[in-house]
């Protein structure tokens, strides 16, 4: 079962900056393509989860997209 974490915003970029594999984070307010729905998504919107076991999670906020930080592209790529 997935929670959603309560996070303040420097924490949130915090969490972003560790686990993130692909991509470099300075900000909340970056732009990422997501190339599951096709959308462009601002960090801040991202939502993040724990599930049962303690680990995080990271949501596409586009309603029912599943993308996570693999499905996310800079967005100069798509301008
Ligand atoms: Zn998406």
């Amino acid at each position: 079962m997935l929670t959603a974490l309560p996070l303040t915003p420097g924490r949130k970029l915090k969490l972003f900056q560790l686990s993130d594999p692909h991509k470099q984070w300075w900000s909340l307010e970056e732009t990422r393509f997501c190339a599951r729905c096709e959308h462009l998504i601002i960090g801040r919107d991202i939502r993040v989860f724990e599930d049962g076991e303690g680990c995080i999670h990271f949501r596409c906020p586009t309603l029912r997209c599943e993308g996570g930080f693999a499905d996310w592209e800079y967005p100069q790529l798509h301008l």
